[in-house]
């Protein structure tokens, strides 16, 4: 938030932005390293007001667009070619089940031009309210056509996203670098 308020405060320009250190901000100017103070991470994410429901995404429905939502943030495993496997992100933080539901209600009433949803989450399957989700989603299948397809990053070496893929069935598409990998012949 450090960096969006000082963008705003400067009116978006580069040079005023980087007047001086920013909290939680690493820049280079001048042949030299700014780095800012420590940010302590957002522990109750539904402090964050959502994108959809306050209306502020709605014209992005009317391009071609893939809407994406997290339902939690942080990752236990410590890859060192990722940013989320510094010892920071370890924790993870959850938005609430009904904001989580909220949004994918909204985005369902709202979605013009794609089929597709996209889970952000790091590992999805990795805690059991992830199956309350999956099964949300399926039900919002059945109920409103969409989503016809979910991408998403699948936990690792858990067995839960057996059952998960069991509920969400031909939905489910795994996707690990962002390019998409149906499971069925499904339209798109
Ligand atoms: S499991 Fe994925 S998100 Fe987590 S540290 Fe490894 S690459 Fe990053």
């Amino acid at each position: 938030m450090g960096l969006v308020n000082k963008s705003i405060d400067c009116d978006f320009k580069i040079n005023k932005i980087k007047e001086k250190e920013i909290d939680g901000v690493y820049f280079y100017k001048s042949g030299k390293v700014f780095m800012g103070g420590k940010v302590s991470r957002i522990k109750n994410l539904d402090e964050i007001p959502s994108p959809y429901l306050t209306g502020l995404l709605d014209k992005f429905f009317e391009k071609n667009l893939i809407p994406i939502i997290e339902t939690n943030r942080g990752c236990p495993y410590q890859c060192t070619f990722c940013c989320q496997g510094f010892s920071s992100f370890h924790q993870m933080h959850f938005f609430s089940m009904e904001r989580v539901k909220s949004e994918l209600e909204y985005i369902s009433k709202h979605v013009k031009n794609t089929h597709i949803l996209n889970l952000a989450d790091s590992n999805f399957g990795i805690v059991e309210r992830d199956m309350e989700i999956a099964k949300f989603i399926s039900e919002l299948n059945k109920r409103t056509g969409y989503p016809h397809v979910v991408s998403c990053n699948l936990a690792k070496n858990q067995p839960k996203i057996y059952e998960l893929s069991k509920i969400l069935n031909t939905l489910i598409v795994v996707s690990t670098d962002r390019k998409f990998k149906p499971t069925s012949t499904s339209k798109l």
